[in-house]
């Protein structure tokens, strides 16, 4: 159902040097923007009278012709583990889904980047719902806004955002980009690269542009050693081949210490034996990555199903006797379909 239009202008998403030219004519001050900023993103206001730094005559020229936009979450769910899934209900009445994931110190949002996927990757849900639209800087940034508002209200602080949610980012970069100068701006979330993650099915020239530009971190999902198996499971594989994109995974330029990490989701009699193991070992040899294994996270209507502990725990070995990290993903919020791949708009019936 489409919401009544607001149409003022909306200044969440937009980055600090487009906010600074958006005020430029209105003769404001450099500074102004920095402030709003601030209000926006670090005490995630939206009420420009709460604004109490910026004069009372600019806060009434703002509320007359501007916004913040802070779509309302329609449904909270709290899973036995602590994790947090947010459904949020976009102005044309589509929907994605946020997950907050706390982690010892760490407190991580994991967000959306597009309504639906058009990837299709057949052991996930997203893709089983199709590609509906691109989300907004805007609508972006709001869940992350959304999140650390919810955190700091109990005194805990955002350290960590990914972008694992539902989409692919790299086919949404323009908006993602503005999403992520938001998330690393010193006035805005001020987090630094090695904290915001970029999650991609491996779109290669995407993820070297993205790379250039932004010191943020890549996760890639591979799923699979060989071509053939990757394709069946990843159709966008078939225009970004294996090779090139651990090729690409080699060119990202790192920080000393640091590593690309390369997600694997196990499903259990397709790529989860010792010598998928083996394949995904040669392939990353000499590479500086690390993986992530992910057992897969069952959702309705999959054909997959997840391997036995003991299976997960053989591919890891293989990879550690090569030398490779490894770690395998905990399932996180299960109990509330929150787990990777799981996140669909949550709305009976809309899959497909
Ligand atoms: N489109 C991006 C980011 C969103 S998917 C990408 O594909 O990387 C985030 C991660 O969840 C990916 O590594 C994907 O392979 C994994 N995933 C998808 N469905 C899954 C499922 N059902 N179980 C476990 N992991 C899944
Ligand atoms: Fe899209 Fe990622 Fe799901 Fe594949 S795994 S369908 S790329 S969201």
């Amino acid at each position: 159902m489409e919401q009544e239009r607001d149409t003022r202008t909306d200044l969440k998403g937009m980055t600090l040097p487009e906010l600074e030219t958006f005020f430029a004519p209105w003769g404001k001050e450099r500074y102004r923007a920095r402030q709003l900023y601030r209000w926006v993103y670090r005490k995630f206001v939206h009420d420009f009278g709460e604004m109490t730094d910026l004069s009372k005559e600019f806060r009434n020229l703002l509320s007359a012709s501007c916004r913040i936009s802070a779509p309302p979450a329609e449904r909270v769910e709290v899973s036995a583990d602590g994790t947090e899934k947010c459904l949020f209900r976009l102005q044309d009445g589509e929907a994605v889904e946020s997950v907050l994931i706390p982690d010892g110190d760490r407190r991580t949002a994991c967000i959306s980047s597009q309504v639906g996927c058009a990837l299709g990757c057949g052991f996930c849900a997203t893709g089983g719902m199709g590609f509906r639209r691109d989300m907004t800087s805007a609508e972006i940034v709001h869940q992350a806004c959304f999140l650390a508002k919810r955190l700091s209200d109990r005194g805990e602080r955002l350290s960590n955002v990914v972008f694992m949610g539902m989409g692919e980012p790299l086919r949404n970069v323009r908006e993602v980009s503005r999403a992520i100068e938001i998330l690393l701006s010193q006035d805005g979330f001020g987090l630094s690269g090695k904290r915001v993650t970029v999650s991609t099915a491996g779109l290669v020239p995407e993820m070297l542009s993205v790379a250039e530009k932004y010191p943020v971190s890549f996760a890639v999902s591979l799923n699979a050693p060989r071509d053939g198996q990757r394709s069946l499971l990843m159709p966008v594989n078939r225009k970004n081949p294996l090779r090139e994109v651990v090729a690409a995974m080699r060119r990202i330029p790192l920080q000393s210490g640091r590593k690309v990490t390369a997600e694997y989701v196990l499903l259990s009699g397709v790529n989860d034996s010792p010598e998928d193991a083996a394949a995904l070992s040669r392939l990353l040899r000499g590479a500086r990555v690390k993986v992530n294994l992910i057992p897969f996270n069952a959702h309705e209507g999959s054909p997959y199903s997840d391997p036995a502990p003991e299976t997960v725990n053989r591919f890891r070995d293989v990879l550690l006797a090569a030398g490779i990290q490894t770690i395998t993903r905990e399932r996180r919020g299960g109990d509330i379909r929150a787990a990777c791949g799981q996140l669909c708009s949550g709305i009976g019936g809309k899959r497909g």
